[in-house]
């Protein structure tokens, strides 16, 4: 089926992508928030900005899309750039998504997804946070313009005050770097994020160019990887250590606190319903 603004989410046809048939739904064209791990800027080339006609597409796609799949808002560029502030056509989207009987899944580093609550918590959506650091400054430092951890922090509470189910991505986890994420997963786990989405930095040759200027040791490190999928992968040996210790650190936690927890593209699968969220929008309402 050809759709105008929808998309089936493909991910490259990634040989370890365990997603669910969903669509991948961007209302902006690249990104305000300049992420130096950033893996969309290998293929996005366009400028920041709105999609022209935008709300009026999206409603022409909903006419015929299958109402069985998710949307995930977003999955290349993110639902919630500065400027959705005056734009409000994520806003408007979800309105239009949710009333035309849709599942919806908001994937975001935007802390402004906790203004349109009203409209989250009628039901059938969900919403991953991503959150890599709670260190300010190295969040500054690898995330410039995105919103800081703090406001972050502050949506999950919004989210769970109004019984909006929801969960965190700790991704990209970079090894050396924001590897020490036990002190970010209790704090998120605190604030009742009910399922954890760990995936470990994938380099492409931009974003390794990128951060390699502020983490050198990225680039030998990345050097002996593994390519899969268009991605160079951390080698074999040092990547299991992290899963491990990722495992470990999670595992540490299931008693205190009633999460789920997966991979994302990692070829480890722990027995979450999805490994991206999406299970989450089936809690709506019973919260
Ligand atoms: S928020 Fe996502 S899409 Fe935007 S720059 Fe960061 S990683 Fe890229």
């Amino acid at each position: 089926m050809r759709f105008e603004v929808l998309r089936e989410f493909d991910p490259w046809k990634g040989k370890l992508c365990t997603c669910p048939s969903k669509y991948s739904l961007q209302p902006y064209t690249n990104c305000q928030f300049g992420c130096l791990y950033c893996y969309a800027t290998s293929y996005i080339r366009q400028p920041f900005g709105p999609k022209k006609n935008f709300l009026e597409r999206l409603k022409r796609d909903l006419r015929k899309a299958d109402r069985t799949k998710i949307i995930n808002m977003s999955t290349s560029s993110d639902p919630y750039p500065w400027v959705e502030e005056k734009l409000l056509l994520t806003r408007r989207s979800i309105d239009l998504i949710l009333k035309a009987g849709f599942k919806l899944l908001i994937t975001t580093k935007g802390h402004l997804v906790a203004r349109d609550v009203d409209l989250l918590s009628m039901g059938n959506s969900a919403v991953m946070i991503t959150i890599t650091t709670l260190d300010e400054t190295l969040a500054k430092k690898i995330e410039p313009a995105a919103p800081s951890p703090k406001l972050r922090l502050n949506a999950l509470d919004k989210l769970r005050d109004e019984r909006v189910p929801f969960g965190v991505r700790i991704d990209p986890i970079i090894p050396g770097v924001n590897e020490d994420f036990e002190e970010l997963l209790k704090e998120v786990l605190e604030r009742g994020a009910m399922h954890i989405t760990f995936s470990i930095y994938k380099a492409k040759p931009d974003n390794l160019r990128r951060m390699a200027t502020l983490f050198p040791h990225l680039k030998s490190m990345y050097k002996r990887g593994v390519k899969i999928g268009g991605y160079t992968y951390l080698p074999n040996e040092i990547r299991m250590e992290i899963i491990k210790k990722i495992v470990k650190v999670a595992e540490k936690y299931r008693d205190r606190y009633n999460f789920t927890y997966s991979f994302c593209r990692e070829g480890v699968v722990t027995g979450a319903p999805s490994c991206d969220g999406s299970h989450l929008v089936s809690l709506a309402r019973s919260l």
